[in-house]
């Protein structure tokens, strides 16, 4: 096993020879034994370890400049949208959405001379929007653009965007990778060795890097992430067949019912269709509160990907930090619940939704 390397600092043989190691914000044995292992994952070359997604997120809009441009969808992670929004406009590097349903026509109509790189997140959360990042990134490549794809919803075990053409995956390992609920961390994986070298330098640079036994808790997590993957997609499925059938829901979001708006293009892009369930309730705020506090397996919290099952009212939790007006006119409502749903016995997550809801 991959020890922890509880060090800051490394001895050195004389001046300007090290053993590898000079400082740990630089590198790390542990860390580096969890980026190889991220890369592993992605099945890219080179992996880098961050200490949360946003941090990893925050890296890869440093490949930016003032007056650059960049687009992304409109459904995405709160704290994204708020990073691109309330962060980097401060730096004069301007964002654009464009909706679910948008075509690769719309997305090359809004580039502009001026636009670097297009950022995807699929399956989106809360919403479970999917993209297609191959046709996506076919297009963004002929106008030079760099592609980013958030991929922590799907896991790489369900779905691989360097495969697909994407030049940069980005991970929040705190959800599937990592897995327990007990680390925040994030992870960028590609193979260009130049935006590498770019990301690596920003990495040392600006040092929001995870410490050796956040590194090693998630690779501990890691070993186990295609046992946990395959239950999460098993019980999710079982979850999102009963509440299709539910006659009090208005609307149910899994990429894996074959009435979702991306079945066909979830079966082509990904190997499996994850953790993940949404749910619109019939009624109002009340009776959603009502029915957060009668869950007894599910817990009410932020988060995702462990191995517990969660429940998440995106609208004041995950997502508050966009304004209502947009996030209503995107479809998180008042009355919508993002279910984060884990490895227990299904039968139980069954029967804590009926008791719940009835
Ligand atoms: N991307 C997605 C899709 C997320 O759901 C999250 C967090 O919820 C993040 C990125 C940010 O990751 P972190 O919370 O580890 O900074």
């Amino acid at each position: 096993m991959t020890p922890i390397f509880q060090t800051s600092t490394y001895a050195q043989s004389g001046l300007g020879e090290h053993k590898g190691y000079e400082y740990s914000r630089s590198g790390n044995p542990t860390r580096t034994a969890l980026e190889e292992c991220l890369a592993a994952r992605e099945d890219g070359q080179y992996g880098l370890a961050f200490a949360s997604g946003l941090a990893a997120e925050n890296t890869v809009l440093s490949l930016l400049s003032a007056g650059d441009h960049l687009l992304s969808c409109d459904d995405l992670y709160g704290g994204t949208y708020r990073l691109f929004e309330r962060v980097i406009k401060r730096y004069h590097v301007d964002a654009d959405y464009l909706s679910a349903s948008a075509s690769v026509e719309d997305y090359e109509k809004a580039i502009r001379p001026n636009t670097r790189l297009l950022w995807l997140e699929t399956p989106t959360n809360p919403l479970l929007n999917l993209v297609d990042i191959r046709a996506l990134t076919e297009m963004a490549h002929q106008h030079k653009l760099i592609v980013v794809v958030d991929n922590t919803f799907a896991s790489p075990y369900f779905q691989q965007p360097l495969h697909l053409g994407a030049d940069i995956v980005v991970h929040s390992t705190t959800k599937y990778i990592n897995g327990h609920s007990d680390v925040i961390g994030g992870a960028l994986v590609l193979n260009n060795a130049d935006l590498y070298e770019a990301l690596k330098f920003h990495q040392n640079a600006a040092g929001g890097v995870p410490g050796p036994f956040d590194s090693w808790l998630t690779l501990r997590g890691i070993k186990t992430l295609a046992v946990r993957m395959r239950q999460h997609a098993e019980n999710a499925m079982n979850v999102a067949r009963f509440l299709a059938e539910h006659p009090r829901m208005e609307k149910v979001y899994y990429p894996g019912l074959p009435s979702h708006p991306d079945h066909e293009l979830a079966r082509r892009q990904m190997s499996g269709f994850g953790g993940m369930v949404s749910f619109q309730l019939k009624g109002t705020y009340d009776d959603v509160a009502r029915v957060v506090r009668r869950f007894e397996v599910f817990s009410l919290a932020e988060s995702l990907g462990g191995v517990e099952s969660l429940v998440c009212h995106p609208a004041s939790m995950t997502h508050a930090s966009i304004p209502r007006e947009i996030r209503e006119a995107r479809g998180l409502t008042d009355t919508l619940l993002r279910l984060s749903v884990g490895i227990e016995d299904s039968e139980d997550l069954l029967a804590d939704l009926e008791q719940a809801l009835t």
